[in-house]
C-alpha cells in the first residue's frame, strides 16, 4: 500500500502503530506527529523509578532514533494537530500548515482530570502525565515535607509510595470507602491499605476535598468535606484521565468518552484508525458485564490495539483480542492484573496474603474471568495462559495450592 500514513500522537500506541503498518507492508510515507518535543518514552516509570531518581530518560526510550530512521518513519516532534478535514483528507497543524493523508491514525492518549474546587490554581499543586510533570514533581518533592495525594487510584498510590520512599510525610485522600474499589475485590483493597499504612502513609478513606488551602499563593493544605484540614506543602491530584477525543469528535467521527473503534481498531471512517488511551472499543465479545464500550488505559492495551490497527491500515485486517493485563509497583509489592474483573465476581484466594505472595481468582457464572496477583509472577503468567486458552478451571482447583496450575494448563491444552 502506498500514499501517506499520518499518525497523530507519538507515544506507545502511535509508535507501535507506525511500526506495525511498516511490518505489514505499508510502503508509502509514514509521518508521526507528537505534541511533546521529546522522543517517545515509557510513562509508567514516571510515578515509580523515575520519580524516585532511579531511572534516567535514555533508559526510557520506546525505540532508538535509529530504529525510526531504519523504518523510514518520519518523527515530527513538538507538532500539534488541531483539526482533521476528512473531505480533503488533511490534518491541520497548530501553525496552520496542512498535511495530506491517505490513511490516518489517532493515538492522542488521555489527559489528567482537574479538580474544580477553590484553590485549584495555587502553586504547589501537581498532576502527573508526562515527563515534564514528573520533573516538576520531583523538584518540588526535593524541598517539600508533607504531601497530600488526592485520589487513591493506581497513580495516586504509586506517587504516594514514591514520595514516602523519598522521605516525605504522605497523606492520601480517597473519596470511596476502600482503595481501588472499582478494580479490586475487598481483600485486595484491604491488603493495599495495610501496605501503605505499614509504610507510614496516612490514608483517609471516604474523604472528599472541599477546597485546597493557600498561603501567599502557595498551597498549604487541603480542606475536607468533613471540615477536617490536612496540612501539606505539596499536593498531587490523581483523580483519573479523560480521553483526548476532540480531534475525532470535531471531525464527525463517533466518540463516546473516547474514539469509538471496532475490534480492528478502525473508527467510523474506513481511512482512520485509533488506538490506545484515546479509544473506547466496542465490546462485541461481551467481555465485561453489561457489554457496551471498553475503555482501558494501559501500556499493553495501547500496544496490542495499535499492533492490530497498524496491520489493518496496511491492508492486513487484524483483530485486537481483548485479554487485558496491567501492573503496578508500590514499594516492593508488584501487583499484576489480567482479565476483566468486576466487584460482583466470586473470588477465590490462592496463597497467603500475610506472605505478600497471593492471587485472587475471579469467577463469573463459574467461568474464570480475571486474576489479580501480588508478588506471584508465576500465577500471573499462568493466569494469562488459562484465560487466553479459555481453560476450564473450577473454583476449588484455583484455590488448591497443591495443584500446579502451569501443568494443569499444559495438560488441558493438549
Ligand atoms: C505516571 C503514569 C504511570 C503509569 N503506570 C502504568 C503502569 O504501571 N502500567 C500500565 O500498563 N500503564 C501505566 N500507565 C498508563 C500508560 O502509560 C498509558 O496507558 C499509555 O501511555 C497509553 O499510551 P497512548 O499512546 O495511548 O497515549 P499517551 O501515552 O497518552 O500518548 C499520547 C501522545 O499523543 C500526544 N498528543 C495528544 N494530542 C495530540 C495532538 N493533537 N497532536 C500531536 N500529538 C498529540 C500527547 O502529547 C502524547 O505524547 C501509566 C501512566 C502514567 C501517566
Amino acid at each position: 500500500m502506498t500514499g501517506r500514513l499520518v499518525v497523530v500522537g507519538a507515544s506507545y500506541a502511535g509508535t507501535q502503530l507506525a511500526f506495525s503498518a511498516r511490518d505489514h507492508g505499508f510502503a508509502g510515507e509514514v509521518v508521526m506527529l507528537g505534541e511533546e518535543a521529546r522522543m517517545p518514552y515509557q510513562r509508567p516509570p514516571l510515578s515509580k523509578a523515575y520519580l524516585q531518581g532511579k531511572m534516567a530518560p535514555p533508559a526510557m526510550l520506546l525505540r532508538a532514533e535509529a530504529a525510526f530512521r531504519r523504518a523510514a518513519i518520519e518523527l515530527r516532534l513538538g507538532e500539534r494537530a488541531v483539526a482533521i478535514n476528512r473531505a480533503a483528507r488533511e490534518v491541520v497543524l497548530a501553525d496552520g500548515r496542512r498535511l495530506a493523508y491517505t490513511k490516518l491514525a489517532l493515538t492522542t492518549g488521555a489527559r489528567v482530570r482537574r479538580l474544580s474546587v477553590s484553590g485549584q490554581n495555587l502553586a504547589g499543586i501537581h498532576h502527573l502525565r508526562d515527563m515534564g510533570d514528573a520533573d516538576a514533581l520531583a523538584a518540588a518533592a526535593a524541598t517539600a515535607r508533607r504531601a497530600v495525594v488526592i485520589g487513591g487510584g493506581f497513580i495516586g498510590l504509586e506517587v504516594a509510595a514514591s514520595l514516602r520512599t523519598l522521605g516525605l510525610e504522605v497523606v492520601v485522600v480517597e473519596p470511596l470507602d476502600r482503595l481501588l474499589k472499582r478494580c479490586f475485590p475487598p481483600l485486595l483493597s484491604d491488603w493495599t491499605l495495610a501496605l501503605h499504612r505499614r509504610h507510614g502513609v496516612d490514608v483517609r478513606l471516604g474523604a472528599t476535598v472541599a477546597a485546597i488551602l493557600g498561603d501567599a499563593g502557595r498551597v498549604c493544605g487541603v480542606h475536607l468535606g468533613s471540615g477536617d484540614e490536612i496540612a501539606g506543602d505539596l499536593v498531587v491530584v490523581g483523580v483519573g484521565v479523560d480521553a483526548n477525543d476532540e480531534l475525532a469528535r470535531d471531525a464527525g467521527l463517533r466518540t463516546d468518552r473516547g474514539i469509538v473503534v471496532d475490534a480492528h481498531g478502525m473508527t467510523s471512517d474506513p481511512s482512520i484508525a485509533a488506538a490506545g488511551d484515546c479509544t473506547a472499543r466496542l465490546d462485541l465479545e461481551g467481555s465485561q458485564p453489561g457489554g457496551g464500550l471498553i475503555r482501558i488505559q494501559s501500556v499493553q492495551n495501547a500496544t496490542e490495539q495499535a499492533r492490530a490497527a497498524g496491520a489493518t491500515l496496511a491492508g492486513t485486517p487484524t483483530l485486537h483480542l481483548v485479554q487485558p493485563w496491567f501492573w503496578s509497583d508500590q514499594y516492593d509489592a508488584k501487583f499484576q492484573m489480567v482479565g476483566h474483573g468486576s466487584p460482583d465476581d466470586e473470588i477465590v484466594l490462592r496463597g497467603d496474603p500475610e506472605s505478600g505472595k497471593f492471587s485472587l481468582f475471579h469467577f463469573r457464572d463459574r467461568r474464570l474471568v480475571a486474576v489479580d496477583s501480588v508478588g506471584a509472577i508465576r500465577d500471573h503468567m499462568t493466569a494469562r495462559k488459562l484465560l487466553a486458552h479459555g481453560t476450564e478451571l473450577a473454583a476449588h482447583q484455583a484455590g488448591d495450592a497443591g495443584i500446579d496450575l502451569e501443568s494443569f494448563c499444559r495438560a488441558a491444552s493438549r
